[in-house]
């Protein structure tokens, strides 16, 4: 399965996290000797009042029960986003082989924009990285996201304003 395809599916991922109102970011688990998508998960935190509710933790874990342990060196994941520091050390845990990602996040994410966990050189295993794969599409989906969220925030406060001079008269 190729990069660009595998990350369609991550997209795919990344829409039904979209379509419950959370932040879309969708991650798949490729099986190298299979060519087989055994991990998928997408960002739930809100739903599951779970921080650690990541895409990519939901998938790394949905693999790991797939193959019955939690060594992941024959697999790629692709996500949407470039994983935060969290998703990142889990991925070094689970010694993957590569990492495939979208969108780039230059506050946060820690495979080289913000910090680099995925090849941190006093680590036991560092993972390959490929960056910028469907690039637009990933970012496209998190800013149409948030545009989103801003515009219901403004409604909002516009709703509480005028309800505020309501009470006053
Ligand atoms: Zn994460």
């Amino acid at each position: 399965m190729t990069e660009e395809s595998l990350m369609q599916e991550a997209i795919g991922e990344a829409r039904a996290a979209l379509a419950m109102e959370e932040v879309p970011v969708g991650c798949v688990i490729l099986h190298l000797p299979t060519d087989r998508i055994i991990g998928r998960g997408y960002n739930r935190r809100e739903k599951d009042g779970d921080p650690t509710a990541h895409a990519e933790i939901i998938a790394l874990r949905e693999a790991s029960a797939a193959l019955g342990h939690w060594r992941l060196s024959e697999c790629t994941a692709a996500v949407t986003l470039e994983p935060c520091p969290m998703c990142a050390g889990a991925m070094v845990h689970v010694r993957l082989a590569r990492v495939v990602f979208g969108a780039s996040d230059p506050k946060a994410g820690a495979a080289g924009s913000a910090l680099n966990l995925l090849q941190f050189p006093t680590l036991n295993h560092q993972c390959a990285i490929t960056s910028g794969v469907r690039e637009q599409e990933c970012r496209d989906l998190l800013q149409s996201f948030f545009a989103k969220q801003r515009a219901a925030q403004k409604t909002d406060e516009q709703r509480k304003s005028s309800g505020g001079s309501f009470e006053k008269n």
